[in-house]
């Protein structure tokens, strides 16, 4: 994945022996390593199959802000779950920045920690009632908040809420030195090692060889495993464009000690990455009808307000979000023994992984919080909470597979120009085909492999998206983004 983010990681080995160990951890991204942190920390033999390389999954597109205030949330999460639910979560969270701040002070983990101010805004009167609504929440739960005057936002705001406490970081130099601490406690690490089977309880089989361990941990960002579990009907995968620019001489000093974060929709947030400043443009569902290129969204945005901008570098990345807008930790399902999952953060997951690594370390290690277990718990069955977004989901898991059927938004393999992509009908089959600059074809299957949903053309990232559950594959068929874990077949021209 293409990242902002300064990757010095170690590479390590794929695997090639059988091992054993206290607790296999599946997948090396923040998850994996705060669990592998946490279970090292306490004795226990780790170790960490990755797919690809340490650090190159969703956590290496992170805009790694650690705050407690996350959009219009407390409001929300009292609506839905009650007030104690909310209150744990924003105690959880405010624990888990003070607990990351403390664990880079105590084993010298240099990732770039800076305390920034932090402020949600609006540009719009039904925004300003929203923002009144998230004050009244915070201070029900104990926060004080105020509202400031804002001026140096190069358009009119209705109304700005000032955050405390808010800190920016380098996920991957975090990563880093997580990586070093777990190896320096006899952890191993094996990369380019995907892992396609199910756990039996004591043992697992990976490319031919056995891994032993007591304990399972899947932290694979989308969980990979269906049947039993579910998750393709909890989670759904919602994906920002971000464009990292430098600023014009008049506006160099923008952003340079708040974080700025709009509520409205389609709207924008700006987080100082050095001299630079990363824009995060709208969140879009995976998959969802590319209309509009999402970049030339954010240019014309910075064309209207930050002009004579300098474009640096651009790059998309998308996490996983539930319908009850809470993340999932604990068993994996009663159908699988000793098997952990951790997931669902909801674009919070440098703090939300650390939340939910406790939880499930607290298990597997015996020191459960029975109340903070219950809050998390991927089988929590809060109606309410979660139906509405239950039923969007399904309706676009219907949609996706029955548009794999009937073709429904197929189009003729000749009107694709050089440098497009689309998915077509040929010969009766759903092929996703990308005509390179040459006017070469490359042809793969525009089914998804993880469940078989239509694959959908993404013009801003020349890739296939599944607008179901988010797996992206290139123009070969190689996997971008999980929860797929079979490549696309490439089909000969
Ligand atoms: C645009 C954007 C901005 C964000 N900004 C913030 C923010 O400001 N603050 C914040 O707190 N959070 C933020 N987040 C959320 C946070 O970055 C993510 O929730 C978090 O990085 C996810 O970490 P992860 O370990 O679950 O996933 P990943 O980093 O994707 O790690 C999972 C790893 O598992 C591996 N894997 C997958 N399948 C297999 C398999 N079958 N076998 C072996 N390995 C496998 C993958 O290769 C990958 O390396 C943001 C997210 C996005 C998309």
């Amino acid at each position: 994945m293409k990242t902002i983010w300064k990757n010095n990681i170690k590479s390590f080995n794929k695997l090639n022996k059988n091992i054993k160990c206290d607790t296999l951890i599946i997948g090396g991204g923040i998850a994996g390593l705060w669990c592998a942190y946490n279970l090292s920390k306490q004795g226990q033999k780790v170790c960490i199959l990755e797919a690809n390389k340490v650090g190159s999954g969703v956590t290496s597109g992170s805009t790694a802000i650690l705050n407690y205030a996350q959009l219009i949330i407390y409001d929300t999460l009292i609506k839905k779950h009650g007030e104690k639910v909310a209150k744990r979560y924003l105690d959880d969270t405010i624990n888990a920045i003070n607990q990351i701040k403390n664990v880079t002070e105590s084993e010298n983990i240099d990732c770039n920690l800076n305390k920034t101010d932090f402020v949600l805004f609006t540009t719009k009167t039904c925004g300003a009632t929203k923002l009144k609504k998230e004050k009244i929440a915070l201070e029900k739960l104990g926060v004080e908040t105020k509202f400031v005057e804002l001026e140096e936002l190069p358009y009119k705001i209705k109304k700005a809420l000032s955050i405390k406490g808010s800190y920016l970081l380098d996920p991957l130099l975090l990563l880093n030195g997580l990586t070093n601490y777990v190896i320096s406690k006899g952890g191993e690490i094996y990369e380019n090692t995907m892992v396609t089977s199910q756990p039996d309880g004591k043992v697992i089989e990976v490319d031919g060889y056995k891994v032993e361990a007591k304990n399972f941990i899947i932290a694979t960002h989308y969980p990979y495993i269906n049947f039993p579990g579910f998750y393709f009907l909890k989670l759904y995968q919602s994906q920002n464009y971000i464009i990292v620019f430098k600023p014009n001489e008049k506006q160099k000093n923008f952003a340079a000690n708040t974080t700025y974060e709009c509520i409205d929709k389609n709207s924008f947030e700006y987080r100082r990455i050095g001299k630079n400043i990363l824009c995060l443009g709208p969140d879009v569902r995976t998959g969802t009808k590319p209309y509009i290129s999402k970049y030339q969204i954010i240019r014309d945005h910075l064309n209207e307000y930050f002009e004579g901008y300098e474009e640096i570098f651009r790059f998309s990345a998308q996490d996983c979000i539930t319908a009850d807008g809470l993340p999932y930790a604990g068993l994996y399902s009663d159908f699988l023994d000793n098997v952990y999952v951790l997931t669902g953060f909801n674009k919070w997951g440098i703090t939300n992984s650390f939340i939910t690594a406790e939880v499930i370390c607290n298990k597997i290690l015996n020191k459960s919080n029975k109340k903070q277990e219950n809050i998390y718990a991927p089988d929590r069955n809060n109606f309410f909470a979660s139906i509405i977004k239950t039923i969007e989901n399904l309706g676009v898991d219907i949609a996706g597979w029955s548009n794999n059927l009937l073709n429904v938004d197929s189009k003729k393999i000749t009107r694709i120009k050089n440098n497009q992509g689309a998915v077509v009908k040929i010969n009766g089959m759903r092929v996703g085909v990308y005509r390179n600059e040459n006017g070469k074809l490359h042809i793969i299957r525009g089914t998804c492999t993880h469940l078989g949903c239509a694959l959908r053309w993404n013009k801003d990232e020349n890739s296939f998206d599944c607008p179901c559950h988010g797996s992206r594959f290139d123009i070969n068929g190689n996997i971008l983004n999980n929860p797929a874990i079979k490549k696309a077949e490439k089909i000969k021209t």
